[in-house]
């Protein structure tokens, strides 16, 4: 669609007016296509965490608004989360606010942080709402593109140092990284540290896949490199990591005086949400490792599975470290374009995935990769790779 299709649609915000997912859960629905391009899981989380939302409602726990910085028991829950799995300490009443999912403490956060003008550098390909949101909150996007380096796509650290500049107010990162699977590692991580603190920068870090991490990858908290702590806002949701992607409980986790910014915003997007669910992931956030060793295991089963098949049916594939999404390469195929790839393929192949190019600026540096989710249930999976495999 041109913006001309939306004449009163403020120029902030002209350039995302619709989202590639629309339009390609659209074709999946009329051409019967398995729908590997949305990244929700096909199976809910586990039982007693859904009857524990269920409990809450009953007893009428949440039914109110609940208080505007998250209900008690969710923040303590969020803040023994923190310092069980990485030893980070956050006071829940001063250091903690949970939110309507990730989407709302990006949008908060940058809403809150930035100034008209304030350049953010974020990781090209970006999930799509980090642009958006930095368009609406009047700061500028400045892409620093990871680029595939020995099958996975990597950070260039000097072009990281070399984007920074005196407009520069903070650099939003994404570990694991949604759609690439990339992993930062701690030498990265400790690079970016440095940085951020030389430059005095904040950083707003997105690790709502925190509990995705495969092989010998491990996920280390941008906050836990020295000098990091006081100037990083980590975002984590119970979406991705229980499989209660409608749910949308998010949270923020950092110093008093970020979290109280993020929250002035906050108060008057949603002002609060999901109240009994924040009950819920209370719970969930208490399960033992048990269940999110399962939960790692299983995704990676599935990766497994989804990495073979399009192997088979021909493509690169990327192997991710973490999240459930690959990204693919469809120049071993004799293709370059993945916007007509995708567009074709729900008729070719009877799948659907999504053109890594919708998450660049530079639509040129994405245009032959592909991405395709995998927290499907493992026939599912199956099937679309024989689907892949038969069209090529
Ligand atoms: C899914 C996703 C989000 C949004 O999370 P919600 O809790 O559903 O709002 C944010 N960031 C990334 C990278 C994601 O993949």
């Amino acid at each position: 669609m041109t913006s001309s299709a939306r004449p009163f649609l403020n120029r902030r915000l002209a350039e995302f007016g619709t989202t590639i997912f629309a339009e390609m859960s659209a074709l999946a629905t009329s051409t019967g296509s398995i729908n590997l391009g949305q990244g929700f899981p096909d199976t809910d989380g586990p039982e007693e965490i859904r009857e524990a939302a269920v409990r809450a409602l009953r007893d009428g726990r949440g039914n109110q608004y609940p208080p505007g910085p998250g209900i008690p028991e969710l923040r303590t829950a969020i803040a023994a989360h923190q310092e069980r799995r990485y030893g980070l300490s956050y006071d829940p009443d001063t250091e903690v606010l949970v939110t309507a999912g990730a989407t709302e403490a990006i949008a908060a956060t940058l809403l809150a942080l930035l100034e008209p003008g304030d350049e953010v550098i974020a990781f090209e390909p970006y999930y799509d709402s980090y642009a958006a949101c930095i368009a609406m909150a009047g700061g500028t996007r400045v892409p620093v593109t990871l680029r595939p380096h020995e099958g996975s796509f990597r950070l260039d650290l000097d072009e990281l140092r070399d984007a920074v500049t005196e407009k520069t107010r903070l650099l939003l990162i994404n570990t694991p990284h949604n759609p690439t699977g990339t992993v930062l590692t701690r030498e990265e991580l400790t690079e970016i540290a440095r940085l951020a603190v030389e430059r005095d920068l904040l950083v707003v870090t997105d690790e709502v896949y925190e509990h995705l991490v495969f092989d010998a990858a491990e996920h280390l908290p941008a906050a836990t490199f020295p000098g990091m702590r006081e100037r990083t806002v980590t975002i984590g949701s119970a979406g991705k990591t229980f499989s209660f992607t409608g749910w949308k409980v998010g949270w923020v986790t950092a110093p008093p005086a970020l979290v109280s910014a993020v929250r002035s915003a906050k108060q008057f997007l949603t002002y609060v949400s999901s109240g009994p669910f924040q009950y819920a992931v209370a719970e969930a956030l208490a399960l033992p490792d048990a269940y999110f060793d399962a939960f790692r295991a299983d995704m990676l089963a599935k990766r497994d599975v989804l990495a073979a098949g399009l192997t088979e049916a021909g493509f690169e594939v990327f192997r991710p470290q973490g999240t459930y999404f690959i990204t693919t390469d469809i120049r071993p195929l004799g293709e370059s374009d993945g916007f007509a790839f995708c567009r074709a393929l729900p008729e070719r192949a009877g799948v659907v995935a999504i053109p890594n190019a919708v998450f660049y600026d530079h639509r040129e540096a994405g245009a032959p990769f592909v991405r395709f989710a995998f927290c499907k249930q493992t026939e599912v999976l199956q099937e679309a790779a024989k689907r892949l495999k038969a069209a090529r």
